[in-house]
């Protein structure tokens, strides 16, 4: 039996995780679905992606660069707690997915590997949960294996993201001379044990009393010694921590562990537990007002952060992820989209369990549910129950670069047309249609958005394409008065184009022109992005 919307909203956890490749995102998120009892058995995540992968023709490009080219969600319980993990791909190339994705998570988990500490795509990650207010909670990984110096991660921390950082637990050594971690707020020393590499997390001895004798057991005088000295230092140079200061971003509670060993991680997830924040008030215009909507609200509401097409091969189905922000929503709900006012019935909503897509019954502020659809919905969609309610649209990136597509196949350009059309609804790439002549530009921020697409259309599709450099630098959304518009328009009549919702964007040649146009036509505004809805 659910409680009211704003208690199950209260024991909600939405978070993503974040890191630099191969600095064990992976690992540690099939070690958080095993630490929360939703999948039997270690290695089920990679196997059923890989499994998803054979079936899936386009995830070739994930499989031959081994980059996580889709985000998806998982949700599980522990100890009371719903958590929502939603997957960020890592590849720089996809940041604007990665970074909507962020739009929709509550706090990040950034995952260091101890021998390497910030790498760069951990900074711009880092970046985007700034812009964003979001909190995060640091997980020093693989100490398993040779480490930095502990105290010179945390200046790290401090000096290249400057945030607070605050140790709730410290290493034993690391490498073959990890012993465990002392909790440093209860005292406990956790023993690490080597060889309950493929065991449960109880596999690890109990924790025992950091200044008993029950810790000889694990540590020889000398490492006892050199724990609770370099414990002293660290408690003398690092601030308590705060969870206010967590929460406004400027402080970040501090965890080690082994991802793949798994160890530390069960603490890592009472740690979410206890200080990562339920989701909170959205703010949202309601029929013109600025207002704010809170996850305990009677009416149902969500915003669309993310469409993706074909994930299962057998059906040409489109899923929008809509993460839910206030109201207790049930099968079969009727809600209504924002901007184009349609109604949609929610007959089969889907929850992602780790171990399986399951429909969903029923779900609350901070849950995300996939709503197969045909095109109905876009990213940055608003839907509620009376409709009138926008949040603050998602941006669209402003591309970086703009290439004219062409089909190989002349026949089959109507068709060129609607294949464009669904990519750019699901946001692989930004498609521009200028008013003269039949191209198609399209837009993305990196080149690796080029490869995904073109994979995408010829096996999704049926179709060739080559792609042609374009005399276009940048895209520009134009607005102002009719009048105003007009007279632009008619006097740039070659570089309009219309984006996907028709609205009016000028195609620049360069900086300099961009800039030359701003200045000559200055009641109008040439925006970078546009929110939508
Ligand atoms: P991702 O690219 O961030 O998703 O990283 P993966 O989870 O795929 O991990 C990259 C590599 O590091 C893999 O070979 C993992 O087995 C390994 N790895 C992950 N966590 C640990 C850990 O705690 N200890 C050790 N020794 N290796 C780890």
């Amino acid at each position: 039996m659910s409680q009211s919307p704003a208690a199950e909203a209260a024991r909600r956890r939405t978070f993503a995780i974040i890191s630099h490749p191969d600095a064990g995102k992976t690992t540690l998120t099939e070690t958080l679905l095993l630490s929360g009892g939703a999948i039997r058995a270690a290695g089920q995540v990679r196997a059923r992606g890989e499994n998803r992968r054979t079936r899936s023709d386009w995830m070739k490009i994930e499989r031959e660069r081994g980059i996580s080219v889709s985000a998806s969600v998982m949700t599980f319980d522990h100890d009371g707690m719903m958590f929502n993990l939603l997957d960020t791909p890592g590849h720089e190339d996809f940041s604007e997915d990665t970074y909507r994705t962020l739009t929709a998570a509550d706090a990040a988990v950034m995952v260091l590997d101890a021998a390497k500490g910030i790498e760069p795509q951990t900074l711009k990650l880092f970046e985007v949960c700034r812009l964003r207010d979001i909190p995060i909670v640091t997980f020093i990984n693989k100490m398993d294996r040779e480490a930095q110096d502990p105290l010179e991660l945390l200046d790290e921390i401090a000096s290249k993201l400057a945030l607070d950082p605050a140790p709730l637990f410290w290493p034993a050594g690391s490498g073959g001379r990890f012993k465990g971690m002392l909790d440093l707020r209860s005292r406990q020393f956790l023993p690490f044990e080597r060889s309950a590499t493929e065991r449960e997390q109880s596999g690890h001895p109990p924790a025992v009393p950091a200044d008993g004798a029950a810790i000889d057991a694990y540590l020889s005088p000398g490492e006892r010694d050199e724990l609770l000295e370099s414990t002293e230092l660290v408690l003398g140079a690092s601030p308590a921590f705060d969870p206010q200061s967590f929460l406004e971003g400027h402080m970040t509670p501090v965890f080690f562990g082994s991802a793949l060993r798994r160890f530390g991680v069960e603490q890592l997830l009472d740690g979410l537990g206890a200080y990562a924040p339920p989701p909170r008030p959205v703010a949202a215009v309601r029929s013109g007002t600025e207002t704010h909507v809170a996850p305990g609200d009677a009416e149902v509401s969500g915003f669309v952060f993310k469409v993706q097409a074909n994930m299962d091969p057998n059906h040409r189905d489109r899923i929008a992820f809509l993460r839910l922000c206030s109201g207790r929503f049930q099968r079969g709900m009727k809600l209504k989209v924002q901007n184009t006012g349609r109604q949609l019935s929610v007959n089969a909503p889907i929850m992602f369990f780790a171990s399986d897509r399951e429909l969903a019954e029923e779900g609350f502020a901070g849950d995300v549910i996939g709503i197969p659809n045909h095109g109905v919905l876009r990213v940055g969609d608003s839907l509620s129950e009376s409709g009138a309610l926008r949040f603050a649209g998602l941006p669209n990136f402003a591309p970086e670069i703009l290439q004219r597509v062409r089909v190989k196949d002349p026949l089959k350009a109507k068709h060129l047309r609607r294949a464009l059309e669904g990519l750019a609804e699901e946001g692989v790439t930004q498609l521009f249609r200028p008013q003269i002549g039949s191209d198609f530009i399209v837009g993305a921020v990196g080149q690796l958005q080029f490869e995904v697409m073109a994979d995408r259309l010829a096996s999704e599709y049926q179709l060739e394409v080559v792609f042609e450099t374009s005399p276009y630098a940048e895209a520009r959304w134009v607005s102002g008065t009719d009048a105003d518009l007009e007279a632009f328009s008619a006097a740039y009549r070659t570089a309009m184009a219309e984006d996907i919702d028709s609205q009016p964007v000028f195609l620049s040649k360069s900086g300099w022109e961009t800039g030359y146009v701003a200045e000559r036509y200055p009641a109008l505004s040439f925006a970078r992005t546009r929110e939508r809805g």
